[in-house]
């Protein structure tokens, strides 16, 4: 018999959060010891609260894991951040390709491809997030568009930490709107797919998390759909109590 896939919650902060807002991890922390979860739990806070974060959150089992990272070891790019300065904070885990970033960076399939494996050779396992736009998605590309973006974002050797992918679809990010369970499953079900022809066995066992607008109102029932392996949260993921109750769906 094969072990079930661990299912994996993550929270997206965003460019949220200063170190008041560890009160919140302390909070989820008890709150997950009381009741141990049935799922990784990640947090992916702002670089500055990494370290901070990941010294609260670890006694409890809570991983955390970067927004983004640059491709590049070290050297002379201001501003960035490199995924052994991630690691070295503490972190197991970092998002690349998130949508906000494809869109208001200009981030290519090629520069997301690099920054996983940048992730990967740091140790840490890389969250690849793909999506479609609400113009793509009533065009019917939707699932041309993610396929894409898998073949060229996601590397040729994904090794022994394997990837996260975090299927989001760019209209369902903050907006409050979700894809039809139907269209959930249809998509999940593409990914799992494409991902166990390429990848054999290590395909099959990625988790494939669903992102956008996920809430403890509808967690239950987006989690239960089949090839969804857990949920890349954001704005739920600010506040302890919303996010437990999303972990406590699973
Ligand atoms: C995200 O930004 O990855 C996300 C899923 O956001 P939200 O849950 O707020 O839609």
């Amino acid at each position: 018999m094969t072990t079930p896939i661990t299912p994996l919650i993550a929270g997206n902060w965003k460019m949220n959060g200063t170190n008041a807002s560890l009160a919140e991890v302390r909070r989820l922390s008890e709150l997950l010891t009381a009741t141990p979860p049935r799922c990784t739990v990640v947090i992916c806070p702002p670089a500055t609260l990494l370290a901070p974060l990941n010294a609260i959150a670890a006694p409890s089992g809570i991983v955390v894991g970067g927004q983004d990272c640059h491709p590049m070891p070290s050297g002379a790019h201001t501003g960035d951040v490199s995924a052994q300065m991630i690691a070295d904070a503490g972190a197991q885990y970092v998002i690349v390709g998130h949508s906000e970033r494809r869109a208001r960076y200009g981030e290519t399939d090629d520069l997301v491809r690099g920054k996983a494996v940048a992730a990967m050779t740091a140790g840490l396992t890389p969250i690849i997030c793909v999506g479609e736009t609400e113009a793509e998605r009533r065009d019917g590309k939707a699932e041309e568009i993610v396929a894409g973006q898998l073949a060229n974002s996601v590397p040729e050797q994904i090794g022994q930490l394997g990837i996260v992918i975090a299927y989001e679809p760019v209209w369902a990010i903050g907006s409050g709107l979700t894809p039809t369970s139907d269209d959930i499953a249809q998509m999940h079900g593409t990914i799992r797919r494409l991902l166990t022809e390429r990848y054999g066995e290590a395909g099959a066992r990625s988790r494939i998390l669903y992102g956008g607008s996920m809430k403890p109102a509808n967690a239950r029932e987006i989690l239960d759909i089949e090839n969804v392996n857990g949920g890349l949260v954001g704005g739920a993921s600010l506040l302890a109590n919303d996010f437990h109750a999303i972990i406590s769906a699973v």
